[in-house]
């Protein structure tokens, strides 16, 4: 444990995940006191950074690019605070993002949206991708507003009239259409060739989403124009360093840190929350208790059973996880032997024939079988951060987001499963990981000096908010999204325990570094009351 343990603050925070961290930080500098308290031994959740394989590599353990953040609410007041204290970005300027299929042909996408649709073969594509990226930017403040705001209060008239007042009816109705539909139907509908299906369809993954989830037509779009325009930013030396400049900024701000303390208990007082306890220890709130936690440990564990009404305890209990992931970190002594040269300046590569394979992966996976022909994230963060990997060496950050929690079977046929994630089973899923990227790297193999594999039960046992190893805090599919997040019957961040606030990934707008929904619910619990503002303008007059 570090920090003073002191009995009563106004707010308690639960969980030092990015939300747990920009609710803190949020409150503490507006005056309140705050204690922000977490399971581990350390803050950040699912950001952090280590030596895994061998000395000399850094891999980030986790979460590893920005632009959710660069784009958030909590740069956006804090960004300025924790360059200060020692956060550096290393960024794309060119190469941004590439798949390489089957066949080994390269899509890619650069920083310049120009030079990305020069490599579109129909020049049909071009102007589409041009006019869809055109169309989102007129709306971005508008769609970027809906996204950051409590759904279902009067914050999301502004934008949705601004929305209707640049797009007119048809506009509202063309984003609603796009929220229907899948990215894959998307990107059918919008391109005839298949470079825009194959760069854009394996982002789905980054939002929780398969390429036929609805949804997704909204989803491409964003996760196009916003990577096109933040660029994937990753901090140098490493995301644990993000979490120091956080560490010392709460310090500043005089948030009373908690760690190594699991709260197992909300407490009430009058039906009201008061504060949180954990074995031997307790901690009072005054005016509000935020937790980063998911619907069924909030609902489930953390709170008495009388303390919700039966509807709400009984979603709670039915929230879904989406599908688990697995990490491998792998430290390679020298560069990447990439068959197209143009891969080794390329931050994030997806091994992927775009909709077609990434599909299959998902429904193999959602079926409880390790897919034949996984989607495989390449991160190569050393091309940005080269102070990550010895001289002339190079490291890969792969991510696997099709995987079975509980595998039933294997689709290829050949791994066994039947005793589950086990050591034999983590290593052969990895080979068959590597073997893809080996594919269009010949010689790969021969230059690993140091693998890590996090397969989705470790995952799961280091973050309980990773439900069934999900990486993103619940199914983002979208009767579990937006207006429905975290669940129908209690949605927003309110709960119906008074002062009791939920954020974190399992809450709207969902999972990734922005921190809104920290963010939202300290700037909701700062914003005067109705009565009090109303004074305010009348005193005014
Ligand atoms: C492998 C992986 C890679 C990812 N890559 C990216 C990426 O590159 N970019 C991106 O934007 N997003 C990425 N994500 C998603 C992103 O990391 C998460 O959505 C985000 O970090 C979740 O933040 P959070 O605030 O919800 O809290 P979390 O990070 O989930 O942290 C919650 C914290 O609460 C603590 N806690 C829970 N219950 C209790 C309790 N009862 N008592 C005390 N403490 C408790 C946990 O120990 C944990 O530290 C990735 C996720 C994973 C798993």
């Amino acid at each position: 444990m570090t920090g003073p343990a002191a009995d009563t603050v106004d707010a308690v925070v639960v969980g030092a995940g990015i939300n747990g961290m920009a609710a803190a930080a949020r409150l503490a500098k507006a005056g309140w006191s705050v204690a922000l308290v977490e399971a581990h031994e350390r803050i950040g959740g699912f950001i952090d950074s280590a030596e895994r394989t061998t000395p000399g590599y850094v891999h980030d353990t986790w979460s590893s690019w920005h632009p959710l953040f660069v784009t958030g609410p909590a740069y956006a007041e804090f960004g300025p605070d924790l360059h200060r204290h020692g956060l550096e970005y290393a960024n794309s300027d060119g190469l941004l993002t590439a798949t390489v299929s089957r066949d080994g042909t390269v899509t890619l996408a650069h920083r310049d949206v120009e030079a990305t649709v020069a490599g579109f073969a129909e020049p049909a594509d071009r102007d589409a991708y041009r006019a869809a990226l055109a169309r989102f930017g007129a709306h971005a403040a508008q769609i970027g507003g809906l996204l950051g705001a409590e759904l279902r209060s009067r914050d999301v008239l502004a934008p949705l009239w601004g929305l209707a007042r640049t797009g007119g009816r048809a506009g509202l109705e063309t984003y609603a259409r796009d929220v229907a539909t899948s990215g894959r139907a998307w990107l059918r509908a919008h391109f005839r060739g298949p470079e825009v299906d194959r760069l854009w369809a394996p982002w789905l993954l980054h939002a929780g989403l398969a390429p036929d989830s609805a949804s997704g037509g909204l989803m491409v779009p964003i996760f196009a124009a916003t990577l096109h325009a933040a660029g994937l930013p990753v901090v140098v030396g490493g995301a644990g360093n993000f979490v120091g400049a956080w560490e010392r900024l709460l310090d500043e701000l005089g948030v009373r840190v908690n760690t190594g303390r699991r709260v197992e208990r909300i407490t009430l007082r009058d039906g009201a929350a008061a504060g949180v306890a954990g074995e031997g220890w307790s901690l009072a709130a005054e005016r509000a208790v935020l937790a980063s936690v998911t619907p069924p440990a909030l609902y489930g564990e953390l709170l008495p059973p009388a303390a919700a009404p039966a509807p709400v305890r009984d979603e709670a209990a039915r929230f879904r996880p989406g599908r688990a992931a697995m990490q491998v970190h792998v430290a390679l002594s020298g560069p990447v032997p990439w068959r197209d040269p143009a891969l080794a300046a390329v931050p994030l590569i997806h091994v992927s024939d775009g909709s077609a394979s990434t599909a299959i992966a998902c429904a193999e996976a959602e079926a409880g079988l390790l897919p034949r022909s996984p989607t495989v994230v390449v991160g190569q963060q050393h091309v940005l951060d080269p102070s990550r990997v010895p001289p002339g060496a190079a490291a890969l950050w792969l991510q696997l987001q099709e995987v079975p929690f509980a595998p039933v079977g294997d689709a290829a046929g050949e791994l066994d499963t039947s005793r589950g994630w086990d050591a034999a089973l983590a290593t052969g899923y990895a080979e068959r990981v590597l073997d893809r990227v080996a594919a269009h790297a010949p010689g790969l193999r021969e230059l690993v000096v140091g693998l890590d594999v996090i397969t989705p039960r470790e995952l799961a046992e280091y973050n309980p908010n990773a439900l069934a190893g999900d990486p993103y805090g619940g199914s983002a599919e979208l009767d579990q999204n937006f207006l429905w997040r975290p669940l129908a019957a209690s949605p927003g961040h309110a709960t119906p325990v008074p002062r009791l606030w939920h954020i974190g990934a399992s809450t709207h707008p969902g999972p990734g570094l922005g921190g809104a929904s920290g963010h939202l619910v300290a700037g909701r619990l700062l914003a005067p009351a109705r009565g009090e503002r109303l004074r305010r303008v009348l005193s005014r007059r």
